[in-house]
């Protein structure tokens, strides 16, 4: 016999399902919600209900977007500078170097990093997106590496070091800042645009 009617179960172990939630932390939320007023659980079920069928993918740089928009903001911004591209795990990085309000440049949003361990290869990120976009018209002068600084975005890094030879275009890594095994979207502003400001040629 369960402890719990099935319901506030089910919403127990669908929070404990997230990542950094524990059983702890997904009672509590869910007895919170349980005492407080409806409109509250209503808010959040009709969020999570359009989460996945309201957004989608940029075409071109491949962050989050809203469905109904081919290409994301920034993208289709004029005032964005061509020539510089970043290169970032996921939209959180984007996020994170947005709010810095030091980065004017475009990004490129590969999805994950390399990791052998967990199966992720270059074929599973946005790689093949990101050599599209420096074709003959590109105006892409630099390319900023901008992986978290941990072992798969530094292998990442250097795996598109690598495939960016052949290119005409400066290959730049963040400046050693950010604290090792770190990640950027926790990264305070003023951080993040010293790495920025410090960026170094790798090729
Ligand atoms: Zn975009």
């Amino acid at each position: 016999m369960p402890i719990l009617p099935q319901p506030l179960q089910d919403l127990i172990d669908a929070f404990e399902s997230l990542p950094g939630i524990g059983p702890k932390s997904a009672s509590r939320l869910a007895f919170y919600l349980l005492k407080a007023p409806a409109y509250l659980s209503e808010n959040l079920a009709l969020a999570l209900a359009e989460l996945k069928s309201h957004t989608g993918t940029c075409q071109v740089c491949c962050n989050i977007t809203l469905a109904e928009q081919e290409v994301c903001d920034i993208c289709a911004s004029s005032e964005r500078d061509d020539n510089v591209l970043c290169v970032v795990e996921d939209p959180l990085d984007v996020l994170a170097l947005e709010r810095t309000g030091g980065f004017l440049g475009r990004y490129h949003v590969l999805h994950g990093v390399l990791s052998p361990i967990d199966g992720v290869g270059p074929e599973d990120l946005r790689i093949k997106e990101l050599m599209a976009r420096l074709g003959e018209d590109s105006k892409v002068t630099e390319i900023i590496l901008a992986t978290n600084p941990s072992m798969e975005g530094d292998a990442t890094a250097l795996y598109l070091q690598q495939q960016l030879v052949n290119h005409d275009v400066r290959v730049t890594r963040l400046a050693r800042g950010l604290p090792m095994g770190s990640d950027l979207e926790y990264a305070d502003a003023n951080t993040l645009l010293r790495a920025l400001a410090g960026r170094q040629q790798v090729d």
